[in-house]
């Protein structure tokens, strides 16, 4: 397993190959960027980015969101996975916020898992992202990339990998470390072909070293 110095090693090297990770979801604002990390579960952010600039162009806040036929937001996101059900929850996440937030996207990671579609790393995304308050959103690529480079056990949950990142990594690294997490895991450490050689973390990565033959299992 990776201690401390070497996760803080191999996020800084990450650095230096994506200086500019950040987040890829179009957005104009916390409610927008809220509606869009909904949207992006089990989806990829580009097809969500095709989707949104439409549907905020007709419903750009909560107030509108909340008043648009549950059939004109199909329309405008069903080239999205799982479109009926994220159509139903960002209608019903509108109605909430408008209902018990005063329109406002809330602050706390509490808050914001009660509105309908948001779970614990949509919520952390939020934070992080629109509100620079630390958080660490483990999704597939930062899952993966923890687990080959040995940051976390193999057998870890989700929550489980966001924990040992959070103890492995200082506070005010967590959101950088996040997207440098996401971007080396969508463009280098493949979740089907990872591109070990010539990897700058071969050095520490056993999984890597095994793949080319290096270590045996
Ligand atoms: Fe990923 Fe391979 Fe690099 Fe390890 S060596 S981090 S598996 S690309």
């Amino acid at each position: 397993m990776l201690n401390k110095q070497q996760t803080q090693e191999a996020i800084a090297i990450m650095g230096e190959m994506f200086p500019d990770a950040h987040g890829e979801l179009i957005h104009e604002n916390s409610f927008q960027l809220l509606i869009a990390v909904i949207l992006s579960a089990q989806a990829t952010d580009v097809s969500v980015n095709k989707a949104t600039p439409a549907l905020f162009a007709a419903y750009p806040d909560p107030t509108a969101l909340a008043q648009a036929p549950l059939d004109d937001i199909i329309a405008k996101i069903k080239t999205i996975g799982l479109y009926r059900n994220k159509a139903k929850n960002i209608k019903a996440c509108a109605e909430k916020l408008l209902r018990e937030f005063g329109g406002k996207v809330p602050h706390t990671r509490e808050e914001l898992m009660s509105l309908p579609g948001v779970g614990r790393k949509t919520a952390n995304v939020v934070l992080g992202d629109a509100f620079k308050i630390p958080a660490i959103a483990v999704d597939t690529h930062v899952e993966r990339v923890s687990k080959r480079l040995r940051i976390c056990k193999q057998k870890a949950s989700v929550l489980e990998v966001e924990e040992t990142l959070m103890k492995k990594l200082p506070q005010d690294s967590w959101v950088t470390a996040h997207h440098r997490m996401i971007f080396f895991g969508r463009y280098h450490c493949l979740a089907r072909s990872p591109k070990c050689e010539g990897c700058p973390l071969l050095f520490m990565c056993k999984d890597g070293q095994i793949r080319l033959g290096i270590k045996a299992t």
